[in-house]
C-alpha cells in the first residue's frame, strides 16, 4: 500500500476527508493547496453559523439533491455518519431550532479545522501549502511552488479544487479550462444559493426582513424567511428557488404569500365592512411592518380594491431579473459532468483521477447539504481508492 502515491489537490473539506480515509486505511497521501493554509471556504462557511449537516430524515435529505448519482453518494455517507464522524475527532454537536447541525459552541470553526488537520497529522497525511496545480496527464501532475514548476508521479490523483465562488479563498476554478482542453465535459458554472436581482422599486425596501412567508415559484414552495437587499432580494427560501429558475429564461415571477396561515377568503372577510384598510391590516391580520411596506408599492387602486389586496397578499408577484454574480455568492451549481465519470468518480478519460466535492456537476440549497455532498464525495472516492 505505501508503493502507492496518492495526492490530492485542494485542502477543503472533499480532499481532507478523502485523504483521512486512505490514510486510515494505511496509504501514504500528500495533499497540495494553493493557499498558504487549508480549508478557507470552510472557515468562511463557519462566520455565518456553521452547519455541518441537517437532522432531517434521508429521504427528505436527498431530495435536496436533483441527480441521483449525487443522491447515492450521499445515503452511502449520510447525515448520520457525519455526527459519528465528528465525533470521532471529538467535536460534539447539537440539533439547532430549524433542524441544522452545528457544533457545539465550545467548539469555533477554526477548532473544528484544528481538530481534523491534527488527526490528519497523526495519520501521516502531508499537507505541502502555496502548491498550485497547473495540469496533469496519465502519469504526472503539474504544480507550481513561488517559482519552481514541479512535475509529480502519481498512481491516483484526486482533485477536489472546489467550485467557483469566493475566489479569494482559493476556489478560483482555474482548473475548468484544464478540463475543457482535455475535451472533458464541464457543465458551466453558474451562481447558487445567490440572490436575486430585481425591479428598482423593490430597492427602497433594503435592509428590511420578512419573516414567515412562503415563496413561491410555479408549483414549487418554500417557507422562510427573506431579505430586501440594495439589488433585490435574499434568504434561504430564495437560494432553495434558484436550482427551479436555473433553467428558464428570465425575467420571471416569483410570489409571496405574506400569510400563509390565512387563506384568501378569511383575508377578505376581515377586510370586507371596514373603512380603513390599513388598520386592519396590521391589527386584525397582522402584517409585519415590512409586509405592509410592500403592500404600499402597489397603486392606490389596487390596495384600495379589497379582493384584489386579499389576491396580493397571498400572491405578491416579484419580478426577478437575474442571480447575483458567481463571486459574491455561497456556492456554484455545474461542474465536472456526471456522464464524464466513473461510478467511483473517476474520470472516464483518465483512469487512476478522480473528482470530489463541489466541483462535480451537482447543487444543493444552503442548510448543510453543501458541506454534506463534499464530505460524502471525498469518503465516496477515498473509498472507492481504498477497495482497489
Ligand atoms: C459564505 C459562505 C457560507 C457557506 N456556508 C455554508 C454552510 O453553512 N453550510 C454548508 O454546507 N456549506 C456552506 N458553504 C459552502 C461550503 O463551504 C462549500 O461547498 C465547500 O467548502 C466546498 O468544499 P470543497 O472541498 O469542494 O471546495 P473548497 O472548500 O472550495 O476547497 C477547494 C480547495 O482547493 C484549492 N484549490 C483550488 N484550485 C487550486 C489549484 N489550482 N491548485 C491548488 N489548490 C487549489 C482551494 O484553494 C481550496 O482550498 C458556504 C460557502 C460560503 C462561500
Amino acid at each position: 500500500m505505501q508503493n502507492h502515491k496518492i495526492i490530492v489537490i485542494g485542502a477543503g473539506p472533499a480532499g481532507l476527508i478523502s485523504a483521512q480515509i486512505l490514510a486510515e486505511k494505511g496509504f501514504k497521501v500528500q495533499v497540495f493547496e494553493q493557499n498558504k493554509a487549508s480549508a478557507r471556504k470552510f472557515l468562511v462557511a463557519g462566520n455565518g453559523g456553521f452547519n455541518l449537516t441537517h437532522s432531517e430524515e434521508i429521504q427528505t435529505f436527498l431530495e435536496k439533491y436533483e441527480s441521483i448519482e449525487i443522491q447515492n453518494i450521499v445515503r452511502n455517507f449520510d447525515n448520520k455518519r457525519v455526527v459519528e464522524w465528528l465525533s470521532k475527532l471529538g467535536i460534539t454537536t447539537y440539533v439547532g431550532s430549524s433542524g441544522k447541525i452545528f457544533p457545539t459552541k465550545n467548539f469555533k470553526p477554526i477548532q473544528v479545522l484544528k481538530a481534523w488537520l491534527d488527526y490528519l497529522e497523526k495519520l501521516g497525511v502531508e499537507i505541502y501549502y502555496n502548491h498550485t496545480f497547473l495540469n496533469f496527464d496519465e502519469s504526472y501532475v503539474y504544480l507550481k511552488n513561488n517559482t519552481t514548476d514541479l512535475k509529480l508521479n502519481y498512481s491516483k490523483l484526486i482533485l477536489a479544487m472546489g467550485g467557483g465562488s469566493w475566489k479569494k479563498t482559493g476556489s478560483d476554478a482555474k482548473w475548468v479550462e484544464y478540463f475543457k482542453s482535455k475535451n472533458i465535459k464541464i457543465t458551466p458554472l453558474e451562481s447558487a444559493n445567490s440572490g436575486y436581482n430585481t425591479q428598482k422599486f423593490l430597492h427602497q425596501l433594503q435592509g428590511q426582513y420578512l419573516k414567515n412567508i412562503k415563496v413561491s415559484f410555479e408549483n414549487i414552495e418554500k417557507i422562510g424567511e427573506i431579505v430586501f437587499t440594495k439589488y433585490g432580494i435574499e434568504g434561504s427560501p430564495i437560494y432553495f428557488m434558484n436550482r427551479f429558475t436555473r433553467k428558464q429564461n428570465f425575467p420571471l415571477i416569483i410570489n409571496l404569500d405574506l400569510k400563509p396561515n390565512l387563506s384568501e377568503a378569511e383575508i377578505l372577510q376581515q377586510l370586507k365592512g371596514s373603512e380603513k384598510i390599513s388598520p386592519i391590516l396590521k391589527k386584525k391580520i397582522k402584517l409585519s411592518t415590512t409586509a405592509l411596506n410592500l403592500l404600499k408599492t402597489l397603486d392606490k387602486e389596487s390596495y384600495l380594491d379589497i379582493e384584489n389586496l386579499a389576491k396580493t397578499i397571498k400572491k405578491f408577484p416579484i419580478e426577478i431579473l437575474s442571480f447575483r454574480p458567481i463571486d459574491e455568492v455561497i456556492s456554484t451549481s455545474g461542474g465536472v459532468a456526471f456522464s464524464e465519470l466513473t461510478e467511483n468518480l473517476e474520470l472516464k478519460k483518465f483512469p487512476n483521477i478522480y473528482c470530489a466535492g463541489e466541483m462535480i456537476d451537482w447543487e444543493a440549497p444552503t442548510g448543510g447539504y453543501l458541506l454534506q455532498a463534499c464530505f460524502s464525495t471525498g469518503f465516496w472516492v477515498g473509498n472507492s481508492i481504498g477497495k482497489n
